[in-house]
């Protein structure tokens, strides 16, 4: 991966811009909190691959398509971590499928033609980058995604 300075804001304003026709489509309302941000060295295609990836797997979620399907995303910093969360209101995971999410291969989409690939890889690109990913969720609520990345080290 070839790290350069990027601002993690501008990675995710490229990647709702690149979901924009689906979410608008499936009537999904976006709503960002995006704070100031220090630089961070980052593979900017590789952050944007998670980030899109998150994004896809809200719109999936949410396809009951009930009225009020929301995706809120937030950047901001805390304890030296840039955090970002992708938080939805959609079906939420069962608790005991929480700690499988990132396994390759672990799928509930079995109709729908899900690989079980993408929380895997990106599990493997925030690792690349010295960060975490997470998720909670309350089942039946929606599911929060967590990415943290470091500064310690990192600062452009
Ligand atoms: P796939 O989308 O191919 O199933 P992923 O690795 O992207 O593979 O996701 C694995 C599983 O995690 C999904 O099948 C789904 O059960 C669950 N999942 C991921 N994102 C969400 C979400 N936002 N809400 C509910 N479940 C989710």
């Amino acid at each position: 991966p070839s790290k350069e300075p990027v601002d993690i804001n501008n990675i995710i304003k490229e990647s709702l811009a690149l979901r924009e026709y689906e979410l608008r489509h499936r009537g999904i309302q976006v709503v960002t909190h995006l704070a100031d941000l220090p630089c961070f060295m980052a593979d900017y295609y590789q952050i944007e691959q998670v980030f899109v990836n998150l994004i896809v797997n809200a719109e999936q979620a949410m396809t009951a398509a009930k009225k009020g399907d929301r995706l809120a995303v937030t950047t901001g910093v805390l304890e030296g971590q840039i955090l970002v969360t992708f938080a939805d209101n959609g079906p939420g995971i069962k608790p005991e499928n929480l700690e499988k999410l990132f396994d390759p291969f672990f799928t509930t989409r079995t109709e729908s033609g899900g690989t079980g690939l993408g929380l895997s890889i990106c599990h493997g690109i925030v690792l690349e980058h010295g960060g975490r990913i997470s998720a909670t969720s309350e089942y039946g609520e929606g599911a929060t995604f967590t990415v943290a990345l470091p500064l310690k080290n990192n600062e452009c």
